[in-house]
């Protein structure tokens, strides 16, 4: 993940990514936020040595830099690291240079574009532009998959020149289309995504959530590595569990006993005992409850995270990612 800001700000985006976003770069633009030429070698590196050998280039909005994006490219070659394909929201696609941009890429090795295409980004991007980047794509010689194309007789009922908000595509395809469209990518419910869970799901009490045997199990995915990410400051972005972060040098090397609570209370029993720890702190939890124990745990690392200049004290928890995560839904 080269930045974590975005043109867009998609109701399903795991990362919270927004225009307003900057990754958590004291003092930087929103947009200037972007992954620099020591931090991409000192990725690669890491990834070379935890044996990563492939990747993909996300973001945030990859394009926003593009001659950071081409150093990117140029430390994963140094690194003799494949790259499957880079993504974009096709933002850019109605541009002058576009296809320019494209030759670049070909050039430097880029063989592959996914370009996302569904209701949720058409909100934020025109839908003929990820259709114009793929048609530009076709005659540069560029690969390119569109995600999903499957989207596309729904978003047919729809100005493709324009982008639609939620009245907009209530009316056109479905009042339903926001838990549709989540049912049919089959989407975790994390990062801004908590909203559509909260929106569409039952509540249950703490007390429900937390009578299941299970609820003192560990949370052993929070160092999968079957499909992780990796951001811009270089930190392991546990799959599904957003809003955590430890340094990539520390999940290959040895995690430091004690140094990150939260993640430590997550792997060894749960959020059961992430309940305990924020209690001690003063956390109240919601009279209603809430839709699921991910969503339980999303609020209850919110309320760790704290709401100061470097928030709560607990590193591994990115408060900039939780105010984001809540913002733009509506
Ligand atoms: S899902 Fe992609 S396009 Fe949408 S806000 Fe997130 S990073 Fe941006
Ligand atoms: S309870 Fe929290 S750490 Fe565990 S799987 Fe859910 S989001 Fe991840």
């Amino acid at each position: 993940m080269v930045n974590y800001s975005c043109t867009a700000a998609c109701r399903h985006c795991l990362y919270a990514c927004s225009p307003t976003r900057s990754g958590g770069v004291a003092g930087s633009t929103a947009d200037g936020a972007y992954i620099g030429k020591e931090m991409a070698r000192e990725v690669c590196g890491l990834l070379r040595e935890g044996g990563c050998g492939s990747v993909h280039i996300g973001g945030g909005e990859p394009f926003l830099n593009f001659e950071g994006l081409i150093g990117m490219v140029r430390e994963l070659r140094r690194a003799r690291i494949s790259l499957e394909y880079v993504e974009t929201n096709a933002y850019w696609a109605a541009g002058s240079n576009a296809t320019e941009k494209l030759e670049i890429l070909i050039r430097e090795g880029v063989n592959s574009l996914c370009v996302s295409l569904d209701p949720y980004h058409a909100e934020y991007v025109p839908y003929e532009y990820p259709l114009l980047l793929a048609k530009r794509c076709e005659e540069a010689g560029m690969g390119c998959f569109l995600w999903q194309e499957r989207f596309l007789p729904d978003l047919k009922r729809l100005d493709g020149k324009k982008v639609h908000r939620r009245a907009e595509m209530e009316a056109a395809i479905a009042s339903g289309y926001i838990w549709n469209t989540a049912r049919a990518y089959g989407i975790h419910f994390g990062g801004r995504a908590v909203n559509i869970e909260t929106e569409y799901s039952p509540f249950r009490s703490v007390e429900a959530l937390l009578g299941d045997a299970s609820a003192g199990d560990p949370c052993r995915n929070l160092l999968s590595s079957g499909h992780f990410h990796v951001d811009m400051h270089g930190c392991f972005i546990p799959p599904g569990c957003t809003g955590i972060r430890l340094p990539l040098a520390e999940v290959i090397r040895g995690i430091p006993s004690g140094k990150y609570p939260v993640f430590e209370a997550l792997y060894s029993d749960g959020v059961l005992s992430l309940y305990t720890l924020a209690r001690k702190q003063g956390f109240t939890a919601g009279a209603k409850g809430y839709s699921s124990r991910c969503a339980f745990c999303f609020h209850l690392r919110r309320g760790l995270a704290g709401d100061g200049a470097g928030g709560g004290g607990y590193a591994e928890l990115d408060r900039e990612y939780y105010d984001e995560a809540l913002r733009y839904y509506d």
